[in-house]
């Protein structure tokens, strides 16, 4: 490809809507264009890298043993109501639905659990079909709240999905391991620095699942990771262990007088305490019924983990009528001695650790100090319902939890049989029996990699391609194109490389070299060969994009200089 044919442009001035690296340069360098609020276009230079990483994924889930094929964007509404999940995704109101002219419904699939699963049924009779895993790279819809970041959160992107059948849990766990596997080879091939964290499974369904979070700055998600063992979950699951038992002898209840002292922080600045010696009371609607929960002042109540505890589908916060009627009192004097009775009380491990601490006295206008557990309340459930917090101790090994920002790029899932109880997914098994097919979920943010790969790798310039994903590995420079010894330099280096089946891209505007090289450093090709005054003596300069070095080679190597030079930017 020559500069002077390409559909590109670049622009010199930041982008105001762009908050973040990837989005900013893939705007800059004309990668991606903006249609709408989270509907983007790749242009010719943002597809070449978005069909490397879509070739990475293919040749990767190829490898693993799944068959691609490609499923409608286009789903009948019907397939939601019978897998139970329409009224979810309607109330999160993510789900794009259109109509035909017969007024027959559709959803513009967010997801394929449905589809896949309807194909399946097709298909699969016996134990002898399975296993099977079957996969499509295609456009996905969610109605997002607040699409943002380009590519990272968009209302149209492209994802890879892929779907497990098995007949049993331990076909299910080969399934998965052999995705997890798959996924790690992704990643490291696309150049990404990446954890696999444990995650809980939400809307999607199932009980185990991993997401491959590349580490950045500008992540969205939080992940937790242990200096100690390794043991790595997003902020959500991440397992949060209790301090040693406090030692110290229980001491007399103590009444504390609060006058308007509600929130943490008005009770620790009246008191002049660390919101360390407090523990809130959090009332909570749990399936309809009553619940108090107990956390330390300064740590957060995980739902999803008081959820997991308690078994219950719905978990709401307590009104304020409601606080009223249990506690006796106004909203913030809750604690656990004297609630009403059949209030049933879940305590954190922290909690259980603790002695002395001060909670709410359940009057207005009134704390109690030196609370107990066991000798003034009893918690009827104890247990991790806590957000994990930066330097918590470790439950597995003791080590010190540090946290991470992170891009979600992939999530992997067991989803058991919650999709093939309700849509009737059943095969015969060896010995005759009818059993329920064991799936799992696999999903690829493609469009999304592609910018985690940016926000990675980026200076003040532009954009850094690794090798592997770059649309082209080289950009040849001629430096003045009314040179006619130095155009027909460029032009024979040009015809070697692609001989020698190397991606280059050729400079031939007729514009000032500091135009040419700004471009190629925002675009940022990882090579650059600049053909100038030392052709004189018949070399070209070969440029470095991350490191900036620059060295002087022969003319006639430039295939072999260019060859080893991309092996060491591997
Ligand atoms: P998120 O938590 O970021 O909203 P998700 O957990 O809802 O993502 P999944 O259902 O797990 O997403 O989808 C599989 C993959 O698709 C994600 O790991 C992510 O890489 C990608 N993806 C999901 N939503 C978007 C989006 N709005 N824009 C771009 N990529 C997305
Ligand atoms: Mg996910």
């Amino acid at each position: 490809m020559r500069f002077t044919e390409l559909f590109f442009y670049t622009l010199r001035e930041d982008p105001v809507e762009a908050e973040i690296a990837s989005h900013r340069l893939m705007l800059r360098a004309g990668m991606i264009r903006r249609l709408a609020s989270g509907v983007y276009a790749f242009l010719p230079l943002g597809f070449r890298v978005f069909k490397k990483v879509e070739k990475v994924v293919r040749e990767e889930m190829n490898r693993a043993g799944a068959q691609e094929l490609i499923m409608p964007v286009l789903q009948p509404l019907e397939l939601w109501e019978e897998s139970g999940r329409l009224d979810a995704y309607v109330a999160e109101k993510i789900l794009f639905q259109v109509k035909d002219r017969q007024e027959r419904r559709y959803a513009l699939g967010p997801t394929h659990e449905e589809v896949i699963t309807d194909i399946a049924r097709a298909r699969i009779r016996s134990w002898r079909d399975m296993p099977v895993n079957l996969y499509q790279i295609q456009v996905k819809f969610r109605d997002e709240i607040r699409p943002r970041f380009g590519l990272l959160r968009a209302k149209e992107f492209c994802m890879k999905d892929a779907y497990s059948f098995d007949a049993d849990e331990e076909g299910l766990e080969r399934s998965y391991r052999a995705m997890y596997d798959a996924y790690s080879r992704i990643f490291t091939r696309c150049g990404l620095k990446f954890r696999a964290v444990e995650a809980d499974t939400g809307a999607i369904g199932g009980d185990v699942s991993h997401e491959f979070m590349a580490t950045a700055d500008a992540g969205e998600d939080v992940l937790v990771e242990c200096g100690g063992c390794g043991y790595a979950a997003n902020l959500e699951r991440a397992e949060a262990g209790a301090p040693d038992k406090d030692p110290a002898e229980m001491l007399e209840m103590e009444r504390l007088e609060t006058p308007g002292a509600k929130t943490i922080e008005e009770v620790t600045a009246f008191l002049g305490v660390t919101p360390q010696r407090l523990v809130k009371t959090l009332l909570y609607l749990a399936g309809g019924r009553p619940v108090a929960a107990l956390i330390r002042g300064d740590h957060t109540l995980n739902e999803t983990k008081l959820k997991r505890l308690l078994r219950e589908e719905s978990l709401m916060p307590a009104d304020a009528g409601t606080i009223e009627r249990l506690t006796g009192a106004p909203v913030g004097f809750a604690g656990p001695a004297g609630l009403a009775e059949n209030t049933p009380v879940v305590s954190d491990i922290t909690v259980a650790a603790m002695r002395n601490f001060i909670t709410g006295g359940n009057r207005r206008d009134l704390h109690v100090g030196n609370v107990n557990p066991g000798r003034d309340f009893r918690a009827d459930r104890t247990g991790d319902i806590r957000f994990a917090t930066e330097g918590d101790k470790c439950p597995r090994c003791g080590g010190r939890h540090r946290f991470m920002r992170g891009i979600e790029v992939g999530q992997i899932f067991k989803l058991g049989v919650k999709y093939s109880a309700k849509m009737g997914l059943e095969y015969t098994d060896a010995a005759g029996e009818t059993r329920l097919v064991v799936m799992g979920c696999y999903g690829i943010g493609v469009s999304r990699t592609v910018a985690a790969a940016v926000e990675q790798n980026n200076d003040g310039d532009g954009i850094i391609w690794t090798p592997e994903l770059a649309p082209y590995l080289v950009d040849i420079i001629p430096v003045s194109m009314k040179d006619a010894a130095q155009r027909e330099a460029a032009e024979r280096a040009y015809a070697e490389l692609w001989e020698a089946g190397i991606e280059a891209i050729m400079d031939d505007r007729d514009e000032r070299p500091g135009v040419k090289f700004k471009d190629a450093d925002l675009i940022g090709f990882p090579l650059k060969i600049v053909i100038g005054k030392a052709l004189a003596d018949g070399k070209v300069e070969l440029q470095a994009r991350r490191t900036g070095e620059k060295t002087l080679v022969p003319a006639s190597e430039t295939v072999r200089r260019v060859r080893e030079a991309a092996g060491g930017l591997q």
